[in-house]
């Protein structure tokens, strides 16, 4: 059975720009575990049949934990920021977490409207903060994109979702596989040299 992924609204509020939902995923795992991504998602790992209740008190027995971490992660923020002497157009990890968010609901969308054109399905789709790829496709079809693909234009979005996608027709870079992309993304050359031009910059917002 496949692995699934759900939200869980928090059992508490951390207030300010915190997220009030967490990441479930369940899988054949026995016990369950938190998580604080460095995109600033909180993720948590269960096993399949645990009831979202049991995961609310375990989450609130952790309220203490997920305060700290939090705390934590902004300093070392902070600290990197004031070392670099806060460079400009730097991402806080609350942007960051916004634009997660938002890279959720519009690549999902995108991936919906554009599968059936490819003519594919897909899994899970997955959101991260990565230094090294705007996307990638797993060989069972689970979607990861980069969330800070929310800070590149739509059209650009729109080929980064379609060439993911045209990896479940071939898992190469193959003529056939360029072929795919330029049927449903006609101007998929110019998104590529945006990336080129562009991406660099953005990346550097985080890992820069
Ligand atoms: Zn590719």
């Amino acid at each position: 059975m496949p692995r699934y992924s759900t939200k869980l609204k928090l059992p508490f509020r951390l207030g300010g720009e915190y997220p009030d939902s967490v990441e479930v995923r369940r899988s054949d795992r026995k016990t369950v575990s938190l998580e604080l991504r460095r995109d600033g998602v909180f993720f948590v790992r269960a096993p399949r049949k645990m009831e979202d209740a049991r995961i609310s008190a375990f989450l609130k027995d952790r309220e203490a934990w997920l305060r700290s971490h939090l705390k934590k992660q902004e300093e070392q923020r902070q600290n990197a920021a004031d070392e670099n002497g806060t460079p400009p157009g730097k991402l806080t990890g609350a942007e960051l977490r916004v634009l997660a968010e938002q890279a959720r609901d519009d690549l999902m969308t995108r991936a919906v409207r554009f599968a059936p054109m490819v003519g594919v399905s897909f899994g899970r789709v997955t959101i991260r903060c990565q230094k090294t790829r705007w996307g990638s496709c797993s060989s069972e079809g689970n979607l990861n994109f980069n969330c800070l693909l929310m800070l590149a234009p739509p059209e650009a979005r729109d080929y980064v979702v379609i060439h993911e996608l045209c990896h479940r027709l071939e898992m190469n870079h193959s003529p056939r596989f360029w072929a795919e992309v330029g049927r449903v993304c006609p101007d998929y050359r110019a998104q590529k040299r945006w990336f080129k031009e562009n991406g660099g910059a953005i990346l550097n917002r985080v890992f820069g």
